[in-house]
């Protein structure tokens, strides 16, 4: 009988590491379980707040998995892990056996950092940082929102998917006030002390949005430590802010069946192998991803990707009793400051030392100061990335 992989997780590193096992050796049978039918990429969903594109646009199938690549794809939750007895249960009772068992199930959320914050509550004030209903309700809270009103965003602390993410969104909520509602004003209370492309991103709020935006730092007391839903107000050490809108993007953790299955750390995160991106907490299970701890690499879609295809290198190497090859992995984040402006930061990262590290000399961000010409390109690379990214994932 085939060898038999089973992948959990339907996003950028689960689907990757299940079509390229099948594109590397297809002697062996992938089974991959994940609940939605349609998948709502974040990538891009910061795009479609600000107007630019549609939700069709943004969302993927698995058709070409299992027509294409002859991935067996079973539309399920995984509810249970059993690393002794190779197998995971569904949440239909289906239980299924594995030689290898990859995990990618992404980001869950820590509820309990901000007093009054909740599960029910970040659906009146939404994060919207697992694309899907969360994201058509934010769009419609900036959409509504009374004009020359307050957006305000709560950051959230390191590590997060998407370090720019956060500061993209906030130019493309400034691009859509900048249109709409001209008179309206944009708060950031960010933890953090600095952020990823800081100095580019303010570069293209100054000369973009003047005024309209203001970030405060934990430097300046920003971090906020209670909300109150009835009075639209957040608390931090410095001042009281009440907001028309309020997007607060809590602090993360590794997905719940990752904590099920005893595959995280003190940190929450997975610690695994920095090569082959197996557990170093259970034995052939191997975790990609977001969820996974990956050295110096960012949390991003293209970081799971790179790491879906070495991991599925790894599977395929030790099925097949042969040495996993070196590994190089690579990540590139565009960030849309306005349809036309574009920045980018990129890293190649080799094994030092049992930890993923950045190489020196390669990769880097883009320089203050770029002609016009220059963003705009930035833009079209931005579209270009994502087209060509999901096409590798989904395709
Ligand atoms: P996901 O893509 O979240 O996939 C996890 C999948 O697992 C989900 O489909 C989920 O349904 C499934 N799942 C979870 N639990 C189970 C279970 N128990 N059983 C079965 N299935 C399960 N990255 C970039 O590279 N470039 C960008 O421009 C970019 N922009 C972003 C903008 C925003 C606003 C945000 C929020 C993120 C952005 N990212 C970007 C980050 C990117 O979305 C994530 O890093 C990426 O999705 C991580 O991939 P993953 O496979 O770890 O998790």
């Amino acid at each position: 009988t085939k060898p038999h992989v089973v992948v959990i997780g339907g996003g950028f590193g689960g689907a990757t590491v299940a079509k390229y096992i099948k594109r590397f050796d297809r002697n062996i049978d992938v089974t991959l379980i994940e609940p939605k039918t349609e998948y709502m990429t974040c990538p891009g969903s910061n795009w479609y707040l600000a107007g630019l594109i549609d939700v069709k646009s943004l969302t993927h199938n698995y058709e070409a998995l299992k027509t294409k690549h002859n991935v067996k794809v079973i539309h399920q939750i995984a509810t249970d892990i059993n690393a002794a007895a190779k197998s995971v249960t569904l949440d239909n009772g289906e239980v299924l056996n594995y030689d290898r068992l990859v995990v990618s199930p992404g980001i869950d959320f820590i509820y309990d950092q901000i007093e009054g914050y909740s599960e029910e509550v970040a659906e009146i004030f939404p994060h919207a940082w697992q694309a899907g209903p969360q994201t058509h309700l934010l769009a419609k809270q900036i959409q509504e929102m009374p004009q020359g009103g307050k957006f305000l965003m709560v950051a959230p602390p390191n590590p997060y998917r998407c370090a720019p993410g956060p500061y993209e969104r906030i130019s493309m909520v400034a691009a859509y006030f900048k249109e709409h509602n001209p008179t309206a004003t944009i708060m950031i209370l960010d933890p953090k002390k600095k952020f990823s492309k800081q100095a580019l991103f303010y570069q293209g709020w100054q000369d973009l949005y003047g005024q309209m935006i203001e970030w405060y730092g934990a430097q300046d007391g920003a971090t906020v430590t209670k909300i109150d839903v009835e009075s639209k107000t957040a608390y931090s050490d410095f001042d009281e802010i009440t907001a028309d809108v309020i997007n607060i993007i809590p602090a993360q953790k590794a997905g719940k069946i990752a904590f099920k299955a005893g595959l995280t750390n003190e940190t929450g995160w997975c610690p695994v192998d920095q090569d082959t991106f197996e557990s170093t907490i259970q034995k052939d299970v191997y975790v990609v991803g977001d969820s996974s701890i990956a050295g110096a690499m960012p949390k991003s879609g293209h970081s799971a990707s790179s790491q879906g295809k070495m991991c599925a290198a790894a599977v395929v190497s030790s099925l097949n009793n042969l040495p996993m090859p070196e590994t190089r992995n690579v990540n590139t984040c565009y960030s849309l400051i306005s349809k036309d402006w574009g920045i980018s930061i990129v890293g190649v990262y080799e094994n030092r030392e049992n930890r993923i590290s950045g190489i020196k000399g390669a990769g880097g961000v883009s320089p203050m100061g770029m002609t016009q010409q220059e963003r705009k390109m930035e833009a079209d690379y931005a579209r270009g990335w994502y087209k060509s990214i999901t096409m590798d994932v989904w395709g």
